[in-house]
C-alpha cells in the first residue's frame, strides 16, 4: 500500500494542527524566457478586483491595426509554454501571420506563487476575475480591433465558464485545446483524483514535479516511485508528468514529440499542482460539464451553475482541437462537438483532431508549428 493512513488521537492538543502553508499576499513574476526583442515585450501590471496580481504580456509589433490574440495556458503551466525559444512557437507564428499576441498568466501559472502559497482559489475565480478582467484591459488598448482567444486545458475550461456567463462578449473567435465544455477523464485518472484528494489533503498542499528540489527522501517519494513504474524515461520529472500527470495516472504528452531541450525544461514549464483544487475538478468531472463551485456565495452568481446548459450564450465561433492520443482528457473535445451539434445547432463549432499528438505537445511539441498551428491560423484567418 502506497499511502498509509494515520490515526490521529482525539486529544484536544492534537486537534488543532498547524496550517500547512504560509500565505503570501505579494507575487513576483518569474521572468519569461524567450528570444524576442526585449523592447517588444511589454509587461502590463494587472491586479484583479479580488486583489490578485496576475501577469499580462503584450508582444508589440509596431503596427496598430493587427487583430489581437489572447493565449491562455493550462493549470500549473505559464505563458512560457507559447514562447519556447527552442522551437518555432505559437507566438512566432502569430507574429509572422500579422497578429498581435497577448499572454495572460492567470492565477494558476507557475510563474506566480499561488499554487504553493497564497490564497486558495477555484476555477470560478479564474472565470469570474482573471479572464474577463484581462480581456477588458486588452480592449482598453486595442479598441475596436478583433480579439481572438486561444486557450489550453484548464485555461479553456475556465474560459467556457466566462463565455457562458456572458462575461467576455464579442470575441472574434475561440480556439480551445484539449477540453472545453464536456470534461471527461480516463477512469483510473478519475479514481485517483478522488483517492488522492481524500488521502493527502491533510498532509500536503501540492504535488511537486521537480525531483531536484524535493530530494531523494521526502513525503513525496511514494508519488515519484509510483510514477516511475514501467517508465521508459529515467527523468523523475518527466515520469511524474508523462507517466502520471502529478500522480493522477494520466499522460500529458507523447514523449517523442518533445525536443530534448523542452524535455530538459519540463520542471520549469510545469509547476506544482495544488491538491486543494481537486474537489472542484472532481465535481466538474462527475458532472461531465464545467460547473460552478460556489453555489451560495453571491459574488459568483454571474457564473452559470452549469456551463453546458448555458452554452446557448456563446456568441463566437469555436474551434475545438485535440490530439488523437490525449491521455488526460481523452476524447472530450469530440464529445463536446457532438453534444453542441445536437443541443445548440445554431452555434458555429468545429472539431479538428491532430493525429499522433497527446495533450501538451500540441503546443510544446517540436513539430507543433507544422502539425497544429496551421489549423489555428486557418480558423483565425477566416474570421479576422
Ligand atoms: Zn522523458
Amino acid at each position: 500500500m502506497i499511502f498509509r493512513t494515520t490515526s490521529f488521537r482525539t486529544t484536544p492538543a492534537r486537534t488543532t494542527r498547524p496550517a500547512l502553508r504560509k500565505v503570501r499576499s505579494t507575487a513576483a513574476l518569474r521572468p519569461l524566457r524567450h528570444r524576442l526583442d526585449p523592447a517588444a515585450v511589454e509587461e502590463i501590471p494587472l491586479r484583479t478586483s479580488d486583489g490578485v496580481l496576475l501577469g499580462l504580456t503584450r508582444v508589440g509589433t509596431g503596427h496598430s491595426d493587427r487583430p489581437a490574440v489572447l493565449v491562455l495556458h493550462g493549470h500549473t503551466a505559464s505563458a512560457d509554454m507559447f514562447l519556447l525559444p527552442e522551437t518555432r512557437n505559437l507566438v512566432d507564428v502569430l507574429l509572422d501571420e500579422g497578429y498581435e499576441p497577448w499572454l495572460l498568466d492567470w492565477r494558476g501559472s507557475c510563474r506566480l506563487p499561488y499554487n504553493e502559497t497564497g490564497r486558495r482559489y477555484t476555477y470560478d475565480d479564474v472565470a469570474l476575475y482573471d479572464i474577463p478582467e484581462a480581456v477588458c484591459r486588452i480592449r482598453q488598448r486595442i479598441g475596436d480591433r478583433p480579439l481572438f482567444v486561444i486557450a489550453h486545458c484548464i485555461g479553456s475550461l475556465s474560459l467556457s465558464l466566462s463565455l457562458t456567463a456572458g462575461l467576455v462578449p464579442g470575441l472574434a473567435g475561440v480556439v480551445s485545446q484539449g477540453v472545453f465544455l464536456t470534461p471527461k477523464l480516463a477512469g483510473r485518472t478519475s479514481l485517483r483524483i478522488s483517492v488522492m484528494g481524500e488521502l493527502l489533503k491533510s498532509r500536503i498542499d501540492y504535488i511537486p514535479v521537480d525531483f531536484r528540489k524535493v530530494g531523494l527522501w521526502s513525503k513525496y517519494t511514494p508519488l515519484f516511485a509510483l510514477a516511475s513504474r514501467g517508465a521508459s524515461c529515467p527523468d523523475p520529472t518527466c515520469q511524474i508528468l508523462h507517466n502520471s500527470a502529478w500522480g493522477s495516472g494520466a499522460s500529458l504528452f507523447v514523449h517523442e514529440n518533445l525536443s530534448e531541450a523542452t524535455h530538459e525544461r519540463l520542471a520549469e514549464l510545469l509547476g506544482p499542482a495544488p491538491l486543494w483544487i481537486l474537489p472542484h475538478l472532481r465535481r466538474i468531472e462527475l458532472a461531465r460539464s464545467v460547473v460552478r463551485w460556489h453555489d451560495t456565495d453571491h459574488r459568483y452568481r454571474a457564473l452559470p451553475p452549469n456551463a453546458l446548459d448555458a452554452a446557448g450564450r456563446i456568441d463566437t465561433p469555436v474551434l475545438l482541437l485535440a490530439g488523437s492520443e490525449n491521455g488526460l482528457w481523452q476524447d472530450s473535445q469530440k464529445l463536446c462537438h457532438e453534444v453542441l451539434a445536437h443541443r445548440q445547432p445554431q452555434l458555429d463549432v468545429r472539431y479538428t483532431e491532430i493525429p499522433g499528438y497527446g495533450h501538451l505537445d500540441t503546443f510544446l511539441g517540436r513539430g507543433a508549428a507544422l502539425d497544429v498551428y496551421g489549423h489555428i491560423l486557418d480558423f483565425l484567418g477566416e474570421r479576422r
